[in-house]
């Protein structure tokens, strides 16, 4: 009776296993790529404002005429 408890205990462990382990290891490919992906971005392109030379993130940087510009200020000056 023990040794077919034991085993029965065993095969929903090893069931256990093969169902619940992989999730937590897509799970972490899945977070792994979206670091991939935040890490790119972080690495932000520096682009000289065109009025003031003043280098500034792309993504901060006002875009105008083809020039970025580091701020409103700048935008207006060079209008
Ligand atoms: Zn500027």
């Amino acid at each position: 009776m023990i040794l077919k408890f034991l085993l029965i205990v065993i095969i929903i462990t090893v069931i256990y296993i093969m169902f619940f382990k992989p999730k937590p290891a897509t799970q972490k490919r899945r977070k792994n790529n979206k670091k991939r992906e935040t890490e790119n971005p972080e690495i932000n392109d520096m682009t000289e404002c065109a009025t003031c030379g003043v280098y500034v993130e792309i993504q901060e940087a006002i875009l105008s005429n083809g020039k970025y510009y580091c701020s409103r200020e700048c935008l207006k000056e060079a209008k």
